[in-house]
């Protein structure tokens, strides 16, 4: 079977052809500039990649340009579309209306259109994507994946927030939390490392997806019960460029000192701040290891203050769940940066977490790190979020 996993942004879309049963990807890439000029970027494992500049004024032109490579006898893997069984979308927000996976039809796209309100800058671009598919593949079988819907078992003393309850009831504002389709798949794959995928019931599992954006979640019984992001992607730890919590009074304060609207502050808040903005460096973790091993003090600072929030949730979860079984990293940092990983868990010997560092030095594979008299096993995990939309879109499908 070959599923096409699609991540449709404002102006890029990401895609890859994979095997749900397998997990093979025999083709993926990325249409950049939509709505510019449009560039697709083609890579297919073992071939030289192929770049090419096509005009993609819309979503529908870089889906096209899509199909067109993918049966392209040169660069090319199917012969024709026909092969593609069906489509598999990341959709950002699914608000209170999805709690797992749904095939599209039109009530599916209404509720996706009911929680723009929510996830206003990604919702519209995933919309774009599914409609452009289903344009160009009008009888396919399509399928929306939530980021937010592996969360929606926590609850209510973890999901509501301390305003009044008026918010919940009326405006369904409240906890959802993201990258839920990456900690199913690294939780999933901890239990079955730790021989509980079939019965879960009783382990204590925090997952850390540390990447450009960076979210915990906490996971009892298989089921996540407390994550760090909120009514959006913008809440918990610092990030590449988000700020995390922050004191609500801060927007006030600024915007008062400096005369910004709401869409300024908020723009400082989402690509000016995190580990960019205490260090004035980078949102890269790679830049800012290197600025901060040439003595770079914001660097280190910005390195610290995103190891010390980390750390603390982590506090945090095992407090929450009483006790910890697994720790799992994953994403860009949490599977490459051994030496942040070290420190994460450096000092958390009275949790009884201790980690092996010589099994530590891995980088980007599957890895149990812990010490052998640890009582927290250590998971490095990659994360694969592909996969998962492409199983839930081939059981959706058939
Ligand atoms: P996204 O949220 O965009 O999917 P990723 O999960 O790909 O992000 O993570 C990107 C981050 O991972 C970048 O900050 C990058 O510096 C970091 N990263 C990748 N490799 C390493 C490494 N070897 N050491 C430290 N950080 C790394």
């Amino acid at each position: 079977m070959n599923v096409l996993v699609i991540n449709a942004g404002s102006s890029s879309l990401k895609y890859q052809l994979m095997d749900p049963d397998t997990g093979a990807v025999s083709a993926k890439g990325l249409c950049e500039r939509i709505g510019i000029d449009g560039r697709l970027t083609h890579k297919v494992p073992g071939r030289e990649n192929v770049v090419a500049d096509i005009a993609m004024p819309t979503h529908s032109e870089a889906i096209q340009s899509v199909l067109d490579i993918l049966v392209d006898p040169a660069n090319g893997v199917i012969r024709s579309t026909d092969e593609i069984d069906a489509v598999g979308h990341r959709v950002l927000h699914g608000g209170m209306a999805f709690t797992e996976s749904c095939l599209i039809d039109d009530a599916c796209i209404a509720a996706i259109e009911k929680c723009i309100p929510l996830g206003p800058l990604h919702n519209p671009a995933n919309l774009m994507g599914i409609r452009a598919c289903q344009a160009v593949m009008p009888n396919k079988p399509q399928v929306a994946v939530f980021d937010t819907a592996f969360h929606m078992t926590m609850p209510p003393k973890a999901y509501i927030y301390a305003i009044p309850y008026e918010y919940y009831e009326k405006d369904d504002v409240r906890r959802y939390g993201f990258h839920g389709t990456s900690h199913r798949y690294v939780s999933a794959r901890a239990l079955e490392l730790m021989g509980r995928a079939s019965n879960p019931e009783g382990t204590k599992i925090i997952c850390c997806h540390l990447g450009n954006g960076s979210s915990l979640s906490a996971c009892k019984d298989g089921k996540v019960v407390d994550t760090t992001m909120g009514l959006g992607p913008l809440a918990g730890v610092p990030m590449g460029t988000r700020c995390g919590d922050i004191d609500a009074t801060i927007l006030e304060y600024l915007m008062g000192r400096y005369g910004y609207d709401i869409k300024t502050m908020l723009n400082i808040l989402n690509k000016k701040s995190g580990v960019l903005g205490i260090s004035g460096v980078s949102s890269d973790f790679r830049d800012l290891d290197e600025a901060a091993a040439q003595g770079n003090e914001r660097a280190q600072l910005a390195l610290d203050k995103f190891i010390y929030e980390v750390k603390k949730d982590i506090g945090a979860y095992a407090a929450a769940m009483g006790g910890v079984d697994a720790i799992v990293f994953t994403a860009g940092v949490g599977e490459n940066s051994m030496d942040l990983r070290a420190k994460l868990v450096e000092g958390l010997e009275y949790m009884g977490v201790k980690m092996d560092l010589e099994k530590n030095k891995t980088r980007g594979v599957e890895a149990e790190v812990q010490a052998a008299d640890s009582k927290v096993k250590l998971f490095v995990i990659p994360t694969n979020e592909e996969l998962m939309i492409a199983k839930d879109t081939a059981a959706l499908a058939r």
